[in-house]
């Protein structure tokens, strides 16, 4: 049995027995969907008392939910100065309280007792492409005093002791943060749903509802269903149901894949044993089975098979260590995300008794978790927290052309991180040579006798020797490029969340 990651063939061989609905049924509420959405609401609703039915029209975790890499952080998709920007400081804590309770939700269902062979594993380490030391220390402010988050700043020597690469420069290091097999935890939340009473059906696709009453009612091929809530959790493969829901998100792949063993010289390179994210978004990693390197990178904008990235995944862990020299990749997994326009989840009533819990892009495993806790509390206990999301409406994704406007606009943003990153690098090595040529020449100065013919560069202005009198003071030329750098496109390469 694999340590820290369960395989597409375990996953086979050990979940295999479904049961489909055949029979018509009343619930208190139905839960379309069985990924980690839907089986969170069903789990925290079952607890508290529901009948609960989730009607699954493929298998549990059948999408992004059963393949991801389980990588468990506060706040959301959106970065967090965003968020305030949108929404104002303090409804900003308030909801990023409410997604620090989402990760602790999972935490507790997670245990080994809960989940056997779950590894849980402590610390994520977000780490930025380009030399900002001066954001990440505000960052670090706001996120420690502000948002009661804890956090530590690792400088850019701790990063590298930590990832032998010159990619990255300094990072933030959650050491509350966590990560499990993630196709073990939507498998284990189903489990664990059950045993509070819910019942689960796959390959039981939803047809069509009818919200309109007080009893609502859901169709499926072979049989209906009557419940007073109906939660839609069924994320970018929605469909009939709502067809008008589905399309206010942006159906975005993405992709992974796992190396064969790569022995000790990985855990040389990769002394850090948490997941390793960074600042742009475009890479996502962690070692899992002791020896194998679990990389996420690649995204589309329409459905393709994930063995056609394991090239790109294989290049992409090549570009960033090159030291570990060529990789197999021996697995390959994906699935869509669904991303909003807004960037937040969509969590909420939309009408008496219709509730909806998707949209929760490349960070689901606290929001989804988050979106459970508040639907279920508020229909069994009014709990009116849900609101705090009301500022994020449902806004139309676009379509086809909404699809081709975020491929061109992501691939335009990881290009334009890659320049960023390339030139932080350029500048770096460009610093490190003139201190070399400067130690050099003093070194020379010294065996000669004598002395600098210019200031050393910490001397300030005032000291310098004055311009002779009657020559006139030149003003200093532009900084010029060296040959071949390009001067960046303005970017914000901060370390962002
Ligand atoms: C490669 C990859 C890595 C990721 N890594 C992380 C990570 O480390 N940490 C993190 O926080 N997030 C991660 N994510 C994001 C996370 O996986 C998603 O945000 C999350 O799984 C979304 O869950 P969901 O329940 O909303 O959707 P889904 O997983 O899509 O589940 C929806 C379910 O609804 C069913 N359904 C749809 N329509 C119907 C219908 N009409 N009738 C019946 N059933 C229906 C579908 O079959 C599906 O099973 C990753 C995603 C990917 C692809």
């Amino acid at each position: 049995m694999s340590e820290t990651f369960t395989s597409v063939a375990q996953e086979e061989a050990g979940f295999r027995d479904r049961t489909r609905l055949s029979f018509d049924l009343d619930a208190d509420i139905c839960v379309i969907g069985a990924g980690l959405a839907g089986l969170s609401v069903a789990l925290e609703a079952a607890r508290l008392g529901a009948s609960v039915a989730v009607l699954e029209g493929r298998h549990i975790g059948w999408n992004a939910s059963g393949n991801q890499l389980g990588t468990v952080m506060p706040g959301f998709a959106l970065p967090l100065t965003d968020l305030i920007e949108r929404i104002g400081f303090e409804d900003a804590r308030e909801l990023w309280a409410l997604s620090k309770e989402g990760a602790e939700f999972v935490r507790s269902n997670a245990t080994e007792a809960n989940m056997p062979g779950i590894a849980l594993s402590e610390g994520v380490i977000e780490v930025s492409n380009v030399d900002a030391g001066d954001r990440l220390i505000s960052r670090l402010q706001m996120l420690h005093e502000d948002f009661d988050t804890e956090v530590e700043g690792w400088q850019v020597d701790r990063v590298r002791a930590a990832l032998k690469t010159d990619h990255y420069f300094h990072g933030v290091h959650y050491p509350r943060a966590f990560q499990v097999d993630g196709r073990k935890y939507v498998h284990g939340l189903a489990a664990l749903a059950r045993r509070a009473g819910a019942r689960i059906f796959e390959d039981t696709p939803v047809v069509s509802i009818d919200h309109s009453g007080i009893r609502k009612r859901i169709v499926t091929p072979s049989a209906r269903l009557r419940a007073s809530h109906i939660v839609l959790a069924g994320n970018v493969h929605l469909g009939a149901p709502l067809r008008r829901l589905s399309e206010t998100l942006l159906p975005v792949w993405r992709y992974a894949g796992i190396t064969a063993p790569l022995g000790e010289r990985l855990n040389e390179i990769i002394a850090f044993k948490g997941s390793v994210m960074d600042s742009d978004g475009v890479d996502h990693f962690r070692i899992v089975d002791g020896d194998r390197l679990m990389w996420e990178s690649p995204e589309t904008t329409w459905a393709a098979r994930p063995q056609r990235f394991a090239g790109s995944v294989r290049r992409r862990i090549r570009s960033i260590f090159p030291e570990l020299g060529p990789v197999d990749i021996t697995e390959t997994f994906g699935g869509a995300t669904g991303q909003t326009v807004h960037g937040m989840p969509q969590i909420g009533q939309l009408r008496k008794g219709l509730w909806v819990a998707s949209g929760f892009g490349r960070q689901g495993m606290n929001t989804s978790a988050m979106a459970g806790q508040l639907i279920a509390r508020s229909i069994l206990w009014g709990d009116e927290r849900w609101k705090l999301f009301s500022p994020f409406e449902l806004v139309w994704a676009g379509g086809a052309t909404g699809r081709v406007a975020g491929q061109l606009v992501g691939v335009w943003g990881r290009a334009s991180s890659a320049a960023a990153g390339s030139l932080a690098r350029y500048r770096e090595r460009a610093r490190a040579k003139d201190r070399e040529r400067e130690a050099r020449l003093a070194e020379a100065n010294r065996a000669a006798g004598t002395g600098p013919r210019r200031p050393p560069a910490n001397v300030s202005p005032a000291v310098r020797p004055s311009v002779p009198p009657g020559a006139r003071p030149r003003p200093a030329p532009p900084p010029q490029p060296a040959s071949g750098e390009v001067e960046p496109a303005p970017h914000d390469g901060g370390v962002s969340q």
